[in-house]
Order: C-alpha cells, then sequence, then structure tokens
C-alpha cells in the first residue's frame, strides 16, 4: 500500500521556512459603502479607527474620480508615483488594515479601468471616491509593520 502524504507534516516542513504565518480568529464583519468626494483609503482607515479596529483584510468594488498609483521599484528600493486625473472603475481592490508607525494604515491595491475597459493597476494610495463598497472582516489580532531589510519595506509578522 502506497503511503499516503499527511498534510501536517507537509506544513511542518515548508520549503522556505522564512514564510511567516499566524492563525488569526474573525471577530467582526463589515459592509461600508464609502463617501463620494472622500478619499477611498482614508475613509477605511477613519473606519478602523472608529471600530478600534487593528488588523482586518478587505475587498471592494466602486468607482473613483482620481487615483494616485504607486509602484515599488525593487532595485531602487523607493516607491514611483502616477497620478490619474480621469474618472475610473474600481474592478477590484484589495487590502488590509495594520499597524503603521502607531497608526492604523489601509494597504490598499486595485484594479482600475477605462471607458476602453484598458486597465491599470497598483498600490492605491489615494482617490476621491465617486461610489465605493467594501466589505471588511476584522481579525482579534493586530497586525504591526515593522521595517524588512531585505525589501526595504514595512512588513507585518
Ligand atoms: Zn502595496
Amino acid at each position: 500500500m502506497r503511503a499516503v502524504p499527511n498534510p501536517v507534516f507537509l506544513f511542518a516542513s515548508l520549503k522556505w521556512p522564512g514564510m511567516q504565518y499566524r492563525e488569526v480568529d474573525a471577530t467582526r464583519e463589515f459592509l461600508l459603502r464609502l463617501e463620494t468626494g472622500a478619499d477611498w483609503r482614508t475613509e477605511i482607515e477613519e473606519f478602523a479607527d472608529l471600530k478600534g479596529i487593528d488588523a482586518a483584510w478587505f475587498q471592494a468594488m466602486g468607482a473613483v474620480q482620481d487615483a494616485e498609483v504607486w509602484f515599488y521599484d525593487q532595485d531602487d528600493k523607493e516607491y514611483q508615483s502616477v497620478r490619474f486625473d480621469e474618472p475610473l472603475e474600481v474592478a477590484a481592490c484589495v487590502g488590509n488594515v495594520s499597524d503603521l508607525d502607531g497608526d492604523r494604515f489601509a494597504h490598499t491595491h486595485a484594479v482600475l479601468s477605462r471607458p476602453s475597459g484598458q486597465s491599470l493597476a497598483g498600490h492605491l494610495n489615494a482617490a476621491t471616491v465617486f461610489a465605493g463598497e467594501v466589505y471588511l472582516r476584522a481579525f482579534e489580532e493586530p497586525l504591526v509593520r515593522e521595517h524588512h531589510e531585505p525589501t526595504d519595506l514595512d512588513l507585518w509578522l
């Protein structure tokens, strides 16, 4: 009889032992409708402040009136910023809430699209909400970002 791989054993012998993980307990779930004219990321951060949420994962969709998208240059280890002053669909948006230097930070990525259906995407630093719908799931355990030497980014765990 052939041995069946034990999933627990496989998990315990990760090929890349530097991978970090933790088990989390989801505590609360929220649906938000963002306010027209507000900043997309700031609205999520202010909601987290209001509800005392130190860690969360969210997904969202909607439309924005403009957007500032960042791209992290892995060689220079600097963000490059590009601004779009045009209406865009938020075809998809995903992010998480964590502690960055003592403040709640909504790390937000988005795929935005133009009237033609052409998309642009990246780290969404800022965008003026036209309409936004967010599903947010909060966790009991806080996420705290710290400097990560190999990437020069502030990462959690
Ligand atoms: Zn990012």
